[in-house]
Formats: structure tokens, sequence, C-alpha cells
């Protein structure tokens, strides 16, 4: 049975006492949670440790992520934050890939294997996120575009390094924009990341990797989009910043 997750990407938002306030409204209404729904909250890294001791003190099944790691080891890389200290954080998770961080980063597929690499030997579980612009759509082209995404990034690593990676489709065009991929469209590319997955290491590892949908995912179409067999999940941007659309999200399984 595959992992079913809700993460929620709070990419640069939140001052420090509103962070406090929507980790402290998350966690006090997760009773009603579905207990088979993993929920990951990705808070911007200066407030990774209020949410990691939140989650220790309370004891609660949150797990934390960060949104982005150095693809460096250690050193003069000002402004850097590793791997080894996302993982002396007690990090469970990492966004990698975002494609905010490939458009006004400019972080390649080269950058990006790097990045999970130096996550995977910390076991820090990347969240491998993949997806193709409105022109790319257009043109027919998401296919290869996605596909070459992930072969780049992933298909260096073994079996064992891929049990351990989620992978997020994230159409750009639906990013931010209020416009979510149809359910439709969201299990078609699903079945076809899963495709190459299983092309690559067979059908048991594929069955038990979670591909999350994310792009304008909320309350009111959530339910739609996760009930497509190939759908196991959603990143979740804006929605993740209410916590009473968060929680919802996570209950629409
Ligand atoms: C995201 O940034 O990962 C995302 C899915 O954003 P939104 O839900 O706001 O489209």
């Amino acid at each position: 049975m595959r992992q079913k997750i809700v993460a929620g990407n709070w990419k640069m938002n939140k001052t420090f006492e509103e962070a406090d306030e929507l980790l402290f409204d998350i966690t006090k209404r997760m009773e009603n949670l579905p207990q088979d729904v993993q929920l990951i909250v990705c808070p911007p890294s200066v407030y990774l440790e209020l949410a990691t001791d939140i989650v220790e003190e309370d004891e609660i099944d949150l797990k934390v992520g960060a949104q982005n790691v150095s693809h460096f080891d250690n050193g003069a890389y000002t402004g850097e934050i590793s791997a080894a200290m996302l993982s002396s954080m007690n990090m469970d998770y990492c966004l990698v890939g975002h494609s905010e961080r490939r458009k006004y980063f400019g972080e390649s597929h080269e950058m990006l294997a790097k990045k999970v690499d130096q996550l995977l030997t910390f076991g820090i579980e990347p969240i491998f996120c993949c997806g193709e612009v409105l022109e790319e759509r257009e043109a027919g082209k998401h296919f290869d575009v996605v596909k070459a995404q992930i072969t780049d990034s992933l298909f260096h690593l073994n079996d064992q390094e891929m049990s351990n990676v989620v992978v997020a489709y994230e159409p750009v065009w639906a990013i931010g924009t209020g416009k979510t991929a149809t359910a439709a469209q969201a299990q078609e590319m699903h079945a076809f990341i899963r495709s190459i997955l299983t092309e690559k290491y067979g059908e048991e590892l594929s069955n038990e990797i979670s591909i999350l949908y994310g792009g304008s995912c909320n309350p009111g179409n959530a339910a739609e989009l996760f009930a497509n067999p190939d759908v196991d999940g959603g990143l979740i941007g804006g929605a993740a910043l209410k916590a009473d659309d968060f929680l919802k999200i996570a209950q629409s399984f």
C-alpha cells in the first residue's frame, strides 16, 4: 500500500508569529485526520526548528520538511543549508526541483540530482517536483519534459535509494494560478510517471512510490484529484497557508 501524503509548501510566507499560529492551528486540529494520511509541513527554513519543537513536544504525527537544500557538502557557500544541517534538525523530508527554484534560481537537472543524493545520504526523503510549463503542454511535449526531469535527476539512484523518494507532479501552469489540472489530466500524467518508474525499477518498487499532485489543489477539488488510482495525495501551496483548508484537503481521500 502506497503512503497517502498531503504536504504543505509554505514558500516564502509568514512571519514568525504567523508561522507559530498556523502550526498551532494545524497541530491542535489533527485528531480527525484519517490514520493512513501522512501530513507534512514545509515552512521556510528559519521556522523549521519551531516546527520540529512543536511536533516533539506534542508528540503528534506531523512530519516536517525543508523547502530546499544545498547541492554542496559544507563550507564556504554563504546562505546555503546543507543536508547534514537539516538532518541534525531531524528533518524528515525536503522539496527538490520545485518549478520556482528551477525558474528563479536556475536549478538544473544535474544540480537537482546532487541535491537528491545529499538528502538520501543523510536519511531525508526528497519530494521531487516535476512538471511542464504551458507552452510545453500546448506543444504536446509534456510527457517528454517530465520524463527528462525524472530520468536526469533520479535514474542514477539504486532501488533502495529510489524507494525513499516521493514524486510530486506539478504542472507549472497550475501552480498559484487557480487553474487546476483536471482529474483526467492528473491521472494521465501520474500513470505515465509510474510507467517510466516501472520500466526502470520494476512494478513492485514503482507501486510503492507515492506520486503527489500539486497545482491549485484546494478543498473543493482535492477529492476528485485524490480519487484517481495513481494520485497518492497532494503538494499544496496557497491552500496550505490556512489550517482549515489544509486539513480539509487531508480529509479528501
Ligand atoms: C506549489 O507551490 O507547490 C503549489 C502546488 O502551489 P499552489 O497550490 O499554490 O498552486
